[in-house]
């Protein structure tokens, strides 16, 4: 379970977020919203990569001011644009570094790896550059250095959105295909559709929060 209580953010006298309160049992969401709505605040919030102004976030039980080293391990972040989080030249090289500080012997390093690249079709790739990769090669690289350390959620911020149509399609079905809770922000309404549960964020307030046919006709009627 993650948890926000009564969450405000600030960056100096601007508020980003306002009195947000939430809890996301474990299973998928779906989170929609304008530009500049407070989504990446939201997303950022939720591994402890941001603290709360106000308030506390809790992941598990555990505070992100308090548990930070845990809270990010226990809770994956995939960035809106992979070239941010993908590290290293070559494609295995990058899902073994992810893993050099979990404490994995060297048999199971090897075992993670090879399993999370061929899990998203890498393995013909793993030897190749990484600046080699389609978009949506990356944006799936992106997401098998976060799925190899084995967190217990995976926040995403707008996979989908730098992709073409054939990569938003595999990136789509790959995150439909997890069996870790997923809280994804997207500007994709038919991707938002096959959510069990919609949230809405507009001027850093949770506007709506429901089953994604309520929901989206919610954000639609705003948007008019
Ligand atoms: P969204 O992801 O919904 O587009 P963000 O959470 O990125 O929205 O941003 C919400 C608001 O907070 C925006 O107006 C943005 O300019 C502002 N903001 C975000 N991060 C910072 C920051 N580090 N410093 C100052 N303002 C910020
Ligand atoms: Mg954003």
């Amino acid at each position: 379970m993650i948890s926000l209580d009564d969450v405000t953010v600030r960056f100096g006298d601007r508020t980003v977020l306002q009195s947000v309160s939430l809890a996301i049992p474990e299973f998928r969401v779906a989170v929609l919203g304008p530009n500049g709505s407070g989504k990446s605040t939201f997303a950022r919030l939720l591994n402890g990569l941001l603290l709360p102004t106000e308030g506390a976030v809790r992941v598990d039980g555990l505070d992100t001011r308090t548990d930070g080293r845990r809270v990010r391990r226990q809770v994956g972040f995939v960035f809106q644009n992979p070239d941010n989080q993908i590290v290293f030249p070559i494609v295995d090289e990058d899902v073994r570094f992810g893993l050099k500080n979990l404490g994995y012997g060297a048999a199971e390093t090897e075992r993670t790896v090879a399993e999370v690249l061929e899990r998203f079709d890498l393995t013909a790739c793993r030897h190749e550059r990484t600046h080699t990769l389609s978009g949506g090669q990356k944006q799936l690289l992106a997401l098998a250095g976060v799925l190899a350390m084995r967190p217990g959620y995976i926040v995403f911020d707008e996979p989908t959105t730098l992709l073409d149509l054939r990569n938003r399609n595999r990136v789509i079905a790959a995150i439909g295909a997890l069996e870790t809770p997923a809280i994804v922000v997207t500007h994709d309404l038919d991707f938002a559709a096959g959510f069990e549960r919609v949230i809405v964020f507009d001027e850093g307030q949770i506007v709506c929060d429901g089953p994604a046919g309520i929901a989206i006709e919610h954000y639609r009627e705003r948007m008019r």
